[in-house]
């Protein structure tokens, strides 16, 4: 949204259980405890060395919110909380006037760098790998910036991209080779399950060896399910981040180009997202005075930490529905397509159990109604029950029975 400053809050240090009773029924918010179901969505930042993957972290680091205050959240100095920036929340907020606005979360996860032979305990070796095993997607850092000062130590973006996704690959071979090897040992025991598992690992294992990631291998939702603990690095949602100089951030430049263009080649739905790490970081560390200044000298804009959280969320298949209450305005985290009691479980398990109804109005006709008593008299509020599909910026507030 043109002109739109990102909200970057900090909440107060005391600031405790974010799950207020505003929006919740009289007959819970006195037995509510807190809320530790709560989607955590971690990205781990990934790349070769010299990249600018610590600069980037930098910059996250510099907006990140304390986890502290986000209880579902890992503290722990090598993990960025940031919030996502969503206009709706603060148009939300400013009709309502609540005490609290809570924005989503997203965690980035800092790797220290990946070098050729990682998977084979070179540099960090696998304690690098195991890291970003629990993490829901990867962001990809490509050097696209030229820097003499710098030591380059891959080639160019589409070798360095290949350096990278072979050690990922190299690592889950090693991880599925080992599965596939405990598997068949259950298999010839008369093991029906084992039987079909290693059909699905061996596949794997063929693809992995070929050096193609694992995602490459069509596999059904049974087969995911069958795989699922192994974490694979190479079935996870990746978007590249193409870090540009100072000068190139928003010309779209030649390297920037080739790199989209081949990814693209790939996967129709590659996300690529230009960032200056190094410029969002410098920025960061100015005063807000100062800020304005430097970027109109400079004529450069930032935005590109915005531009990743919103790729990430995205990437992951998220939406956004809001609670409004005097205490407390607030954005959460849902997977699109999920329902209704789905939603009531993102504030509390209980909800989700006693699920009655959610009362929903969407964002839209919330803002023209200016309040939730306005919105009901206008009938723009429907009552939804266990079947709805949510949609994204639905404003709820659900019913349930102790
Ligand atoms: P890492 O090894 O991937 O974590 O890379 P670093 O973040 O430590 O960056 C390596 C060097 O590259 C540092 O000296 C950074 O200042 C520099 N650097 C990072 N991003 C940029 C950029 O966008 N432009 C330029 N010119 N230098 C950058």
């Amino acid at each position: 949204m043109p002109g739109y400053q990102p909200r970057r809050r900090v909440l107060e240090p005391g600031f405790d259980n974010p799950v207020r009773e505003s929006h919740l029924t009289p007959i819970f918010a006195a037995s509510l405890e807190r809320n530790n179901r709560m989607s955590k969505l971690a990205i781990g930042v990934v790349g070769l060395p010299n990249v600018g993957k610590s600069t980037l972290f930098r910059a996250l680091t510099a907006v990140s919110v304390p986890a502290a205050n986000y209880p579902f959240c890992t503290i722990d100095p090598n993990v960025g909380v940031v919030e996502v920036p969503d206009p709706r929340l603060d148009r939300l907020a400013e009709l309502v006037q609540p005490q609290d606005v809570i924005a989503t979360v997203v965690e980035f996860v800092d790797i220290a760098g990946l070098v050729k032979g990682a998977s084979e305990g070179e540099g960090l070796g696998n304690k690098f790998l195991q890291n970003i095993r629990e993490v829901d997607a990867i962001a990809h850092v490509i050097r696209c910036f030229e820097d003499e000062a710098v030591v380059r130590v891959g080639q160019d973006p589409l070798h360095d991209r290949e350096v990278v996704e072979m050690e990922l690959a190299l690592s889950d071979l090693d991880q599925v080779a080992r599965a596939l090897d405990r598997t068949e040992r259950r298999a010839r025991t008369g093991d029906k399950d084992a039987k079909a598992e290693a059909a699905v690992l061996s596949r794997l294992v063929a693809r992995l060896e070929a050096g193609e990631p694992a995602r490459a291998e069509p596999l059904s939702e049974d087969d995911r399910r069958a795989v699922r603990s192994l974490n694979l690095l190479t079935l996870k949602p990746t978007l590249y981040v193409a870090n540009v100089s100072e000068d190139m951030v928003g010309q779209d430049a030649q390297t920037v180009q080739t790199l989209r263009d081949a990814l693209l080649a790939e996967d129709s739905g590659a996300v690529v997202v230009e960032v200056c790490a190094q410029l969002e970081s410098d920025v960061l560390e100015l005063d807000e005075s100062e800020r304005h200044e430097y970027l109109e000298a400079h004529g450069v804009e930032t935005g590109g930490l915005d531009r990743l959280i919103h790729a990430g969320y995205k990437l992951l298949g998220l939406q956004t529905f809001f609670t409004v209450g005097e205490k407390e305005v607030r954005a959460w985290t849902l997977h699109v397509g999920a329902k209704a009691p789905e939603a009531a479980g993102e504030i509390h398990t209980d909800f989700e159990k006693g699920f009655i109804r959610a009362e929903t109005i969407a964002y839209e006709d919330f803002v023209e109604a200016g309040s939730l008593k306005r919105s009901r008299e206008l009938g723009k509020m429907r009552l939804e029950g266990k079947e709805y599909v949510v949609q994204d910026g639905d404003v709820m507030l659900f019913r349930a029975a102790p």
